[in-house]
């Protein structure tokens, strides 16, 4: 193994000291094993004890490019000379802000404008609630939005009342109103025309959706599912949301996961990879019209992060890595479809390096995981009984190889 080099038990001293310390500190939120970090080059991650791990999860898509580019530090070099590296950055101008979103806009399709929060869900909150400005800007009444089975938005209480991928994460919190229609994976579903007769019966603020749902367990929308989205939104005139937190920026090897669709939607967010929470929505219709309708403290003045962020789009674009997270996932895809029917692994799915991969158990999932952490590659739960493979968009063959390895070998 080049990459992965774990020696004796996990966790190690330095890392089980601080796991006790978080225990008794912090709320236990949802971590999978024990994994302290301590920093990482390339596809690779140091925990505090010494052992490297092949890093399959990105961080769930947010450090796109690896750890340690040489793009990224030099950003990081740069801002540490600053003197104001996190400003109000929706009551200050700053240039991150302007370069993020001039980025951003160069790989967007034409005629959105962007409004940058801390995270995801704040992206989706404010997607939902530009959705619901535009109702009260035209003098209607607030009305129910649409999502889908299996989604995740986010656990904001806006955001929540919309994800509907746990039971643990919804119970016991107040919603907005909401329908909702299956997230259909096949042409062939019963429930493939569904929004259609929804909107027919029902007025509603949005429909929002993601297009390869992520923490509901990698699952792939079909084409005629999101096709007959759009089509049913513009004959109703509901504004179509497609969440892009997870499989946005470049992650299924175009810029959005709605692009191998061939539609855009009327407001769209996204986040992670991109370092900072991002609204964008079609400045023409959406426009709240009056400022301070949307804003936050820190939304768009952490200044390192739009500038990390900004080096990410530069970075993708410069090394092609649309076209790396293209290649390496069809590798990566085609050496987990040799492994199905062993170690209970049933199912291979997924879009360019958002790649999924089905147990036949939730118990096989979890002991897979747990087994493959030992070995020394990271990966990380989705849905039930599915594990999501997220690697770095930089990822090459030798380090696609060595996880396929290591995953024919836990
Ligand atoms: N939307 C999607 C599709 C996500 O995958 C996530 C996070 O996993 C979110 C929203 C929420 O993002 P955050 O965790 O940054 O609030």
């Amino acid at each position: 193994m080049k990459y992965a080099k774990v020696s004796g038990e996990l966790p190690g001293p330095n890392a089980s000291d601080i796991i006790a310390a978080m225990k008794k500190n912090c709320y236990d939120s949802t971590f999978t094993y024990p994994l302290v970090i301590a920093g990482g080059n390339g596809c690779v991650i140091r925990d505090v004890d010494g052992n490297s791990f092949l890093d399959f999860t990105s961080n769930i898509g947010a450090c796109p490019l690896g750890y340690s580019h040489p793009d990224v530090t030099a950003v990081l070099a740069d801002m540490s000379r600053n003197g104001a590296h996190k400003i109000a950055g929706q009551d200050f101008y700053c240039k991150e802000h302007s370069d993020l979103a001039e980025q951003l806009l160069s790989v967007l399709p034409a005629g959105f404008k962007m409004f940058f929060t801390n995270s995801g869900a704040e992206a989706v909150e404010n997607a939902i609630k530009v959705a619901y400005r535009k109702r009260f800007n035209e003098g209607l009444p607030i009305l129910p939005g649409v999502s889908c089975t299996g989604a995740f938005h986010g656990r904001t209480l806006g955001a929540l009342s919309f994800t509907y991928s746990k039971p643990v994460q919804k119970a016991g919190f107040p919603e907005l109103a909401a329908i909702r229609i299956r997230f259909c994976t096949a042409d062939g579903d019963s429930e493939i025309d569904a929004i259609e007769k929804v909107l027919a019966e029902n007025q509603v603020a949005f429909v929002l959706s993601e297009i390869v749902q992520g923490e509901g367990g990698y699952n792939v929308a079909s084409k005629k599912f999101v096709q007959n989205l759009r089509n049913a939104t513009k004959k109703y005139a509901v504004p179509l949301i497609f969440d892009e937190v997870q499989s946005g920026m470049g992650r299924t090897g175009k810029w959005w996961a709605f692009e191998h669709y061939d539609v855009v939607p009327d407001i769209m967010s996204t986040a992670k990879a991109l370092q900072v929470g991002a609204t964008g929505y079609k400045g023409k219709d959406y426009d709240p019209g009056q400022q301070g309708v949307l804003s936050s403290t820190w939304g768009g003045g952490s200044r390192i992060d739009l500038a990390v962020g900004v080096t990410v789009i530069e970075v993708i674009k410069r090394d092609r890595l649309l076209y790396n997270a293209l290649a390496m996932g069809d590798r990566l895809k085609k050496g987990l479809i040799d492994l199905v029917g062993k170690k209970g692994i049933i199912d291979v799915r997924g879009i360019g390096l958002m790649v999924g991969v089905e147990f036949d158990t939730k118990a096989s999932r979890d002991s897979a995981l747990i087994r493959a952490f030992r070995s020394g590659l990271l990966l990380l739960p989705a849905g039930q009984k599915a594990i999501r493979m997220i690697p770095p968009l930089v990822i090459g063959i030798g380090e696609i190889d060595e996880g396929l390895e290591l995953m024919a070998s836990i």
